[in-house]
């Protein structure tokens, strides 16, 4: 369809994902000098994704662009579309014919394995499982974490390895006031654990972690951060990286690990002991975790591109719970091309291709287009480039069936899907706040999915 010929209708698009990547899309797409109607599709009946249900809670200030996007909701040329699974309740081919574009911003939920034998044994946790238990995700209220343990060990070396490690060692009252769970805090509050150890298989400079975090955790109250002197003993390649001018955070970082390495475990508080280049090769257990198996590593390659291989040297860590917090890949949606190896949706910069041919009306956004990492920031910075691409491609997509805006209703009604809207969403905002504020907390979160639709039906 010619450029100008898009003036004749609205440009319909379909957003699959509330979470930020969705919602910065949105944004962008709003501001676009096109007329323009943007539909967004959420599994679960409340928006927001990670901010909601992976953001941890005692990080509110993170949490406050849900006011930015309370507001974009609000827009006469948004509608929110909760409680519909696309590929489950519509598939993307049905899509296809209500919407000239389709952004793909439904995020990576598949934790990676560690691919070590017996890492099904209980006390073994994805840690996503544990973050979404604690922040209310409706699908996970009901899983079990035994916290009756002196040990517990999280692998790998992110940021949400650093969030795990600081709500389990924080006191339980620090957290009273933000929105976690009223069961997950009575669970830490009885929480038995004293020594948390994050495992990393490379050194302290390959880390991923922010010095803003990373800070944060060294300061925590009654809880000592501990490093080895020895794993601060850098070979060539990774001096030449601290050296290196552009890694401002990595030298924060390590003078945090430095002024860690003169510290001793605490007898009385929590400590948080790292161990770097160290990775799991089994678990020994008998119906339950007992031991991790850690394999010392060295690092080998070019500086910035460092490598772990083992040293054939084991040592035991006894443990009686363990986090995996490797990353996550994203599922295939449909027939919509995808990047196996990755986990991520076949695309280049955005743009979905298949077998090398870009997909025009096709786009990816988020950690479902460039894997797990980046953040809240990130997103932004690829959703106002997709709004760039997409008005380089107006020429080339071809329009849908149904541009009405009542056909896709006409739809969920025939198909019997109960969806939510946004000012649903607004409402039971506005309760859990309510139900907070009675309790001195900053929400209290409806967690339960027959709650949150029956309170919608009231
Ligand atoms: C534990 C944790 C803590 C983090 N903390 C921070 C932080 O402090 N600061 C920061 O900047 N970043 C943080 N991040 C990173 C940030 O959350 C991500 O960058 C961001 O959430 C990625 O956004 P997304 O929209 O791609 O995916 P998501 O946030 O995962 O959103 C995807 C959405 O798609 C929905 N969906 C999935 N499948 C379907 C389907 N078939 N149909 C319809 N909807 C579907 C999901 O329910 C979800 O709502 C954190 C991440 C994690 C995991």
């Amino acid at each position: 369809m010619d450029k100008s010929e898009w003036h004749s209708r609205d440009l319909r698009v379909a957003i699959i994902g509330s979470g930020p990547s969705g919602f910065f899309a949105a944004e962008a797409l709003l501001n676009l000098e096109v007329s323009i109607q943007v539909d967004m599709f959420e599994r679960l009946p409340l928006p927001y994704g990670l901010i909601r249900y992976g953001i941890a809670p005692d990080h509110p200030r993170t949490k406050s662009v849900i006011n930015k996007f309370n507001t974009l909701g609000e827009s006469e040329k948004f509608r929110f579309f909760g409680n519909v699974d696309i590929g489950l309740d519509i598939s993307v081919r049905e899509l296809q014919n209500y919407y000239d574009v389709i952004t793909f911003s439904y995020g990576t939920n598949l934790p990676k394995n560690l691919g070590i034998p017996n890492e099904n044994l209980n006390g073994i946790h994805p840690a996503i499982q544990f973050v979404r238990w604690y922040n209310g995700d409706p699908d996970f209220v009901d899983a079990k974490f035994d916290l009756n343990h002196e040990n517990a060990v999280i692998i790998g070396n992110g940021n949400v390895a650093l969030d795990v490690a600081r709500i389990l060692a924080r006191n339980a009252d620090e957290l009273r006031e933000t929105d976690i769970t009223d069961y997950a805090l009575n669970s830490l509050a009885k929480s038995m654990i004293k020594n948390i150890h994050i495992i990393g298989r490379r050194g302290p400079l390959q880390t991923s972690f922010s010095f803003k975090d990373l800070k944060e955790l060294s300061e925590l109250n009654g809880c000592t951060m501990i490093v080895n002197p020895e794993d601060l003993e850098l070979n060539r390649a990774s001096q030449e990286e601290l050296k290196n001018p552009k890694s401002t955070y990595k030298k924060l970082n390590f003078k945090l690990f430095e002024n860690a390495s003169d510290n001793s475990k605490s007898e009385i508080g929590k400590n948080i002991i790292f161990h770097f280049l160290k990775s799991p090769v089994t678990i020994e257990g008998r119906n339950r975790l007992d031991t991790v198996i850690l394999e010392k590593n060295e690092l080998t390659g070019l500086a910035e591109a460092q490598n772990a291989i083992g040293t054939g040297s084991r040592e035991e860590l006894k443990c009686g719970i363990l986090f995996s917090s490797i990353g996550y890949k994203g599922t295939r949606l449909d027939n919509i091309p995808f990047d196996e190896q990755n986990g991520v949706i076949a695309n280049i910069d955005g743009r979905v291709v298949s077998k090398g041919k870009t997909q025009y009306g096709l786009y990816a956004m988020g950690w479902i287009q460039r894997g797990s990492n980046g953040l809240l920031g990130t997103n932004k910075r690829d959703s106002t480039r997709f709004a760039k691409f997409l008005m380089d491609d107006l020429e080339k997509i071809s329009p849908c069936n149904h541009p009405d805006k009542t056909s896709i209703l006409d739809l969920l009604s025939k198909r019997n899907i109960k969806s939510t809207c946004f000012s649903d969403w607004l409402k039971l905002d506005q309760i859990e706040i309510e139900r907070g504020a009675a309790n001195n907390k900053t929400r209290e979160k409806f967690v339960n999915l027959a709650e949150i639709l029956n309170c919608l039906n009231e």
